[in-house]
């Protein structure tokens, strides 16, 4: 059985991430569009801003600091 990479969680279908880290990093990818597109920022320092956000949630928030810790351009399914 696979488990989560980030709580080790067991995994959603299809995934290394379990439903909730999954959850929040389709989020991510989705605000990611917007933020592009707004400040013209790359994926690595999005990650960075999300994370400092007082508002982020927690799942975001533990997502952003693995994708960071990996250096990794959001190569998680
Ligand atoms: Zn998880």
């Amino acid at each position: 059985m696979n488990v989560c990479s980030v709580c080790g969680r067991e995994v959603a279908e299809d995934s290394e991430l379990c439903i909730y880290h999954r959850h929040a990093l389709d989020n991510l990818r989705a605000t990611f569009d917007d933020w592009k597109r707004a400040f013209e920022i790359d994926w690595k320092e999005y990650l960075n801003r999300v994370h400092e956000l007082d508002e982020t949630g927690m799942w975001v928030r533990e997502i952003a600091e693995h994708l960071m810790s990996q250096g990794s351009s959001s190569g998680l399914q």
